[in-house]
């Protein structure tokens, strides 16, 4: 793996990674396939031609489906020869580790040094989940770069509880590395050369997170990032977390923000010197007809664009703007029609995908602050 800078803007950056899967330009917006497919029913084709760079895959979800009951999700996808073949998809994948959905969406789960009891949400059966475990799960998906296995605590934890946790995440990250060399070292590994990412916690707490990020940038990993935010706290507690957090991770290293956010936040993001992000929210708004337009969201259930012949944004190259007005998506969407999901989930990723296309330019041409405010401004506007 090689990470180059190419250009800068105050701390924000412009930068080039390869990896074995390709090439990664950041600033960078992934792609959130959980289920190793973007719902609304979209194609890793369409992926290519709306420009996306990085597909994300869920290590939890995966691990449990598909599974046929002898084997278990990622064992089958393994046996298939990895994650890249299963969907066919040949350009970069991250997942993450399981951690975030093991705290949010399992049931009834139980903490110990070694990792996480819980049941699964699909049929209520007991797993466990540790740094080894994980590992193993994202080493037999093969992906590009895989996730550290750590404690999610809620960003408004008390402090007693968040500094055990995160003293525990560290620990945890000496055991994902550990377990990935040994790993990433055997013949049948699908990718011998999976990176690992660290990840930042400590809730909304400038001492933790700190003291944390000087912890894990000494243990060398391929990137950072910064979790356990976008759950609860201000986006003022968020960019204040990154204002003194990431100046504190290595500048030479790829930085992703976690599950954020919203285009507002993945400026703010960039800005602060983020280079990786990846949100539910374009395919989650796209699926109920919310739709991302440089004068604002739209709700294409709103009446009136019933009779609308315009397309959802206008010069919009995406698959639904050429071809399609905002009259027609309306009617699928009224009658439950698939395709009115999809073209709404293909614009806003093709939205975001441009975003970041635009943002890449920006600082390379050295006007990224401009093109932030004059963003914004027209996003702010009623369209
Ligand atoms: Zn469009």
């Amino acid at each position: 793996m090689t990470y180059q800078i190419l250009a800068e803007e105050g701390r924000a950056k412009r930068a080039h990674m390869e990896t074995v899967h390709g090439i990664i330009e950041t600033p960078v917006f992934m792609n959130v396939g959980t289920v190793a497919a973007i719902k609304g029913a979209v194609s890793t084709d369409d992926l290519k031609e709306i420009g996306t760079q990085v597909e994300l895959s869920n290590t939890y979800h995966l691990h449990v489906r598909p599974g046929d009951g002898i084997r278990s999700g990622d064992q089958l996808i393994k046996e298939f020869g990895g994650l890249h073949r299963f969907m066919n998809w040949d350009r970069p994948i991250l997942t993450d580790s399981g951690g975030f959905q093991v705290f949010s969406l399992a049931g009834l789960r139980k903490i110990r040094e070694e990792g996480v009891t819980f049941h699964s949400h699909i049929d209520g059966r007991k797993i466990f989940m540790g740094p080894e475990e994980s590992m193993m799960i994202q080493s037999n998906l093969g992906s590009t770069i895989a996730m550290a296995f750590d404690e999610c605590p809620p960003s408004l934890a008390d402090h007693e509880y968040m500094e055990k946790s995160v003293a525990r995440t560290t620990r945890w990250l000496a055991r994902c590395q550990e377990a990935m060399r040994k790993l990433n070292g055997q013949e049948d590994c699908v990718n011998r050369h999976q990176l690992l990412f660290g990840i930042n916690q400590g809730g909304i707490s400038e001492e933790i997170r700190i003291r944390h990020a000087d912890e894990i940038r000494e243990m060398d990993c391929d990137g950072y990032a910064v979790g356990g935010l976008a759950v609860g706290e201000t986006a003022e507690q968020m960019y204040h977390i990154l204002d003194v957090t990431v100046p504190k991770l290595p500048r030479e290293k790829p930085v992703y923000l976690m599950g954020v956010g919203t285009p507002a936040n993945i400026l703010e993001g960039v800005e602060r010197g983020v280079d990786f992000f990846d949100c539910v929210y374009p395919s989650r708004n796209g699926r109920h007809g919310h739709v991302y337009t440089n004068q604002g969201k739209r709700n294409l259930f709103n009446k009136q664009y019933e009779l609308d012949p315009r397309p959802i944004e206008e010069g919009c190259g995406c698959p639904a703007c050429r071809f399609y007005s905002r009259a027609y998506i309306r009617h699928l969407l009224k009658a439950g029609e698939m395709l009115g999901m999809r073209l709404c989930v293909l614009h806003n990723l093709y939205f975001y995908n441009t975003m970041m296309y635009e943002i890449r330019s920006a600082i390379e041409n050295g006007c990224f602050a401009e093109y932030k405010k004059k963003k914004l401004e027209g996003m702010e506007a009623k369209g």
